[in-house]
């Protein structure tokens, strides 16, 4: 392995200290600790303060605070959109840094850090920013003034709607894009005037303590924005039990996305978004580029060692090409470098901990010894230091298969043959047949069939003929158990917002 090089001063003096959280405009520091670790090494990076409830009651306190005393949700429309511009200003001059931290603590390469979390949130955060000036409501000539019988008649009415911020947002993210993650929450909820609790995985707190830093440079003013840092699930299910909290705005898996949904339900009915887990299905036909296929289906499901929602997990192709394609996506699958995220000639980077890690292992071996499964490359961990695996790839006939059906989120990609694409509900029927509906891929020259097929699929996002590719204009979001609700896109503002209406007799 490439050896880990010299920490930059600026990240070193940064993770040199028990990193505290932030709560109004202090740091805040308590006794417990946690410790966060480097993934591809296995070793202790840095400590993190361990908050509990008592920290959790004191940022809700402070977002209320900030919240009901009207510095930010009546600030100027476009005073609001000006700083959240500096904070995306402040996030790229400190870009190397925030690379640095990524790459050490979630083990993602230094290029797609650059490219996604850093340069990706920033971005985010100037979409959103200009939807600041651009929340209006409506005004209606009015039918029913009275129930009396005298509809259309009596005193004119001025009757309009205005949008407003729900209130406190408590925002529980992922490891897998800590800064993406923690600015996909943050960018909309502020943009709609809310005040936020954000509360960052365990495993990846480091760049979401930095932004906290940058956040109070950008002139925040005190508590918008709260930091609680906390090992296990007693912050996050303090924050979706609480009841001053208006609405939890949460990303993680299917599981945890049930119990916030339960929390709201017996604590204050808070409004509950959803962005949960995925399985994508990639239609493989067989008069598709399949060079271009192939290699898509390797870089979309590998990328980030398969621990993205939208990981191509699920490779459904046409059974005339099926054993030759399945054998081409192995071979380059088997060809990837496996190596740290500062090693630049590395194609896959370490899983997050030892625990996915081995999660991962377990749903391999368990697909290993199902019969009528075929390995074709990859199936172990890889011994020495850091939590590193092989990049996997299995036919699967049976569709049913526990790893076909499974979010596996680490780089295992399945493959299943269909009979022929000329048959568009059964291969519509295939895709579709999973608890998730995240998003979806076709592969295909037909692009009449590429768009029917996409009709027919139940997901919220369908590439066709790429990889994948984003955009904050376009709603990102699940059908099914892949969740509720969008982000991006004025959808994804709306989802902050609660309407009023106003009718006054004139
Ligand atoms: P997870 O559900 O285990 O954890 C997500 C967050 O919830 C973490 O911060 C965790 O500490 C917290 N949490 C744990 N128990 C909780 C509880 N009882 N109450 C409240 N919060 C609790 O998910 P993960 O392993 O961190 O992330 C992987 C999952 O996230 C995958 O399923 C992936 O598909 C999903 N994901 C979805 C999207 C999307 O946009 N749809 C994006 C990224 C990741």
């Amino acid at each position: 392995m490439v050896p880990m090089p010299q920490l930059r001063p600026d990240v070193a003096s940064f993770i040199g200290t028990v990193r505290p959280m932030l709560i109004g405009d202090e740091w805040h520091r308590c006794d417990k600790r946690f410790a966060v670790y480097n993934p591809a090494t296995g070793a202790v990076l840095a400590e993190v303060c361990d908050g509990g409830v008592v920290e959790v009651d004191a940022a809700v306190v402070a977002a209320r605070r900030a919240f009901e005393d009207h510095s930010w949700r009546r600030m100027a429309p476009a005073a609001r959109t000006e700083l959240l511009w500096k904070l995306a200003d402040l996030l790229l001059a400190n870009a190397e840094q925030l690379v640095e931290l990524e790459v050490m603590n979630q083990g993602k390469s230094a290029e797609l850090a650059t490219h996604l979390d850093v340069h990706g949130s920033a971005e985010s955060l100037r979409y959103y920013a200009g939807w600041c000036t651009k929340l209006e409501g409506t005004t209606l000539d009015i039918s029913f003034p009275d129930f009396r019988g005298k509809n259309g008649q009596g005193p004119a009415y001025h009757a309009y709607s205005v949008k407003e911020p729900i209130g406190v947002v408590a925002a529980i993210v992922p490891w897998n894009v800590p800064l993406v993650m923690a600015i996909a929450k943050l960018a909309p909820a502020l943009t709609a005037g809310c005040t936020v609790v954000l509360r960052p995985a365990q495993e990846t707190p480091l760049t979401t303590l930095r932004l906290g830093e940058l956040i109070l440079e950008a002139g925040f003013p005190p508590g918008v924005v709260n930091i609680v840092t906390g090992f296990g699930p007693e912050v996050p299910a303090a924050l979706a039990n609480h009841h001053d909290v208006d609405m939890v705005s949460f990303t993680g898996s299917t599981a945890v996305g049930r119990k916030i949904v339960e929390a709201a339900g017996n604590s204050n009915l808070k409004r509950v978004c959803l962005e949960l887990g995925g399985n994508r299905p990639v239609i493989v036909c067989a008069d598709a580029d399949l060079d271009a296929a192939a290699q898509a289906a390797v870089d979309g499901l590998m990328i980030n060692s398969g621990q993205m929602c939208f990981a191509g997990s699920r490779l459904l192709v046409e059974r005339s090409i099926f054993d030759a394609f399945m054998q081409r996506v192995a071979s380059i699958a088997g060809a990837m470098r496996l190596g740290p995220g500062w090693d630049s000639a590395a194609a896959l980077g370490p899983l997050i901990s030892a625990r996915q890690r081995d999660s991962v292992a377990q749903v391999v071996a368990q697909a290993c010894a199902t019969p009528g499964i075929s390995l074709l490359t990859g199936g172990k961990a890889c011994e020495g230091a850091g939590f590193f695996y092989e990049p996997t790839v299995f036919a699967c006939p049976d569709h049913s298969a526990a790893i076909v059906q499974m979010e596996v989120f680490g780089p295992v990609i399945t493959g299943t043959p269909f009979e022929s694409a000329s048959d568009l509900y059964q291969v519509a029927k295939l895709a579709n047949d999973t608890e998730y509906g995240l998003t979806a891929s076709v592969w295909t020259k037909d692009l009449s069939l590429a768009h029917r097929l996409a009709a027919e699929i139940r997901s919220g996002m369908v590439w066709i003929n790429c990889a994948y590719a984003f955009d904050e204009g376009l709603p990102f979001g699940g059908y099914k158990q892949s969740g509720w609700g969008r982000e991006g896109s004025r959808l994804g503002v709306e989802e902050y917002l609660q309407s009023k209406s106003v009718i006054a007799a004139l």
